[in-house]
């Protein structure tokens, strides 16, 4: 029997205007919801705030049979559950903070058929007694929330997200199987759709541009008189400190009260209920300011905060978008400034050196670290870039923005223009000696002259020009090589191996490269100052 009352609602757009009050769909939505409903597989990769939820609620409503959701973030079950019961939708959800009273009761009732949707935490799939209920009632759709937590190589990878996967082949009838994930790039995407066996998902890769957002990376000498001074200048608005450290985080809250500022903090060392308390008052606006961890942020639905700040660099591009990226969700103009220092390097290094990976595979930890290692590159070339910060970040996620968006920091920067011409030949001229085989690191290195043994190997050190631009900086280098690959001098082949491009060489006397620079760049290489 259909207990769940819902004859009010037989169209997407009936169900979105009665139980979510919205009158039309975001873009994307409707697509999704619309293949789920013709009974396909869904992927959807949509940036924090975009509207996923949406994209299942829906369909789980007017699918005949029952919808599980598998969530790792237990306060955004219990927030939705919420909201759906308020609106009139019968769900519920099994997790560790259920009493074992309170979970047989929602199993029980489950058994009924009277929930339309349940909110499941992974490591719970595999349990006894929800096996026995899953195949004793219809279920038309699991949903895997947070899909990326099934990727090793995804940023938080969560070996209990393997449960799906066996807990669907334990159902008679494979159910309709729908993904979401807000950051992933194309590793992890392609990771999500194997190994959780989507057949010919329709697949959403929903625009992660937010043009609301403006990027700034600053290099300050002092990045507290920085923060007073734009907190003053903006004061009132909402906004999130984030730092890398608890120690930071207590540091930048003492300046901050100390300065009369309506500031909370946040971090994994506080109580819950201390936590509880910050996030409550600077949700409900009594406070204007949080300093924060990463710890917070997961599952806080709040749409005016003006600006985040980074106080240090965060560990990866995925991290700084999705904590950034909170800035602005009303869609009205808000400021994501990163302050960097070469400091903020070595503190991240430190941090991921004694990462915790009790929960990997001995095996997987060497793979683990190397991915963490070029994470951390990425984010540290953000910190020194003189490309569009948008861009750099686009294209990081996948997309292929076609120019510059002359509205962050970098766009609206002068920079000093050098000429490179004749290094640009001579880069050209490597990539022409290593017969398009070898990729950006070893060419920098061999017309800087390394002394490594991999150049010695493959027998760099012989080439012409071997060592011709030795004593330039190294950024610069790596700048230069990214101007010749868009204007055409060179081109990336798989495995990022450097060809040449389709202009060949610079022989018109005409021809000139050059690349915009900051005063940083103009310093010559020195010996690296912090360990590999
Ligand atoms: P995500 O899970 O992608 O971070 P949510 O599903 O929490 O995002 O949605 C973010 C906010 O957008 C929520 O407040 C939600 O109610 C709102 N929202 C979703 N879809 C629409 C829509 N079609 N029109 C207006 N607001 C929407
Ligand atoms: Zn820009």
């Amino acid at each position: 029997k259909d207990t769940c009352n819902n004859d009010k609602y037989h169209t997407p757009e009936q169900a979105l205007k009665i139980l979510f009050g919205y009158d039309s769909f975001r873009a994307g939505q409707k697509s999704v919801i619309d293949s789920i409903l013709a009974g396909r597989d869904a992927f959807a990769v949509m940036p924090t705030g975009a509207g996923k939820s949406v994209c299942y609620q829906i369909p789980a409503v007017l699918l005949p049979g029952i919808t599980l959701v598998v969530s790792p973030l237990i306060s955004l079950m219990q927030d939705q559950v919420k909201a759906l019961n308020e609106a009139g939708v019968p769900a519920a959800f099994i997790n560790s903070s259920l009493s074992e009273k309170d979970y047989n009761e929602t199993i029980r009732r489950a058994r009924q058929g009277i929930y339309k949707i349940i909110y499941i935490a992974p490591e719970r799939l595999a349990t006894e007694s929800f096996l026995t209920l899953a195949k004793s009632v219809p279920i038309s759709m699991v949903t895997v929330d947070e899909a990326h937590c099934i990727s090793q190589w995804g940023q938080d990878f969560r070996p209990s997200y393997m449960k799906i996967v066996e807990f669907v082949k334990t159902l008679e009838k494979r159910p309709i199987i729908s993904a979401f994930t807000a950051t992933a790039t194309e590793t992890v995407r392609e990771d999500i759709v194997c190994t959780l066996g989507l057949q010919n998902p329709f697949t959403l890769v929903n625009g992660f541009d937010r043009e609301n957002l403006f990027f700034q990376v600053d290099k300050p000498k002092n990045k507290e008189q920085y923060i007073l001074k734009y907190i003053s200048e903006h004061s009132g608005d909402s906004g999130i400190i984030y730092c890398a450290t608890r120690k930071n985080v207590d540091n930048i809250y003492e300046l901050l009260k100390s300065k009369g500022i309506s500031v909370g903090k946040y971090h994994a060392g506080m109580s819950a209920v201390e936590r509880k308390k910050m996030q409550d008052d600077f949700v409900f606006d009594y406070t204007s300011i949080v300093v924060a961890t990463n710890a917070f942020g997961m599952g806080i639905d709040k749409s005016n905060v003006r600006f985040v700040i980074h106080y240090n660099m965060p560990q990866s591009m995925e991290n700084y978008y999705q904590e950034a990226g909170r800035a602005g969700r009303d869609g009205l103009d808000a400021k994501c400034i990163l302050l960097f220092s070469p400091q903020d390097i070595v503190i991240n290094r430190f941090l991921l050196d004694h990462k915790e990976m009790q929960d990997l595979d001995p095996a997987d930890r060497e793979t683990v670290r190397e991915r963490d290692a070029r994470r951390l590159q990425v984010m540290e070339r953000y910190c020194y870039t003189t490309e569009c910060l948008r861009n750099y970040i686009l294209k990081y996620f996948g997309e292929n923005p076609e120019k510059p968006c002359q509205d962050c920091g970098n766009c609206l920067r002068e920079f000093e223009t050098l000429d490179m011409t004749e290094a640009a030949k001579k880069v050209i001229n490597c990539v022409y000696e290593a017969k398009g085989r070898y990729g950006r690191q070893i060419i920098i290195d061999t017309v800087a002259g390394a002394k490594t043994a991999r150049l010695e190997e493959i027998g760099a050190v012989r080439y012409k020009s071997y060592g011709v631009l030795a004593g330039t900086n190294k950024n610069l280098l790596r700048r230069l090589i990214e101007q010749l690959v868009l204007e055409g001098y060179l081109r990336v082949g798989d495995y990022q191996v450097l060809k040449l491009g389709d202009i060949s060489g610079l022989k018109n006397p005409e021809a000139s490269v050059s690349i915009k620079i900051t005063d940083e760049d103009k310093q010559p290489e020195k010996a690296a100052k912090t360990k590999k």
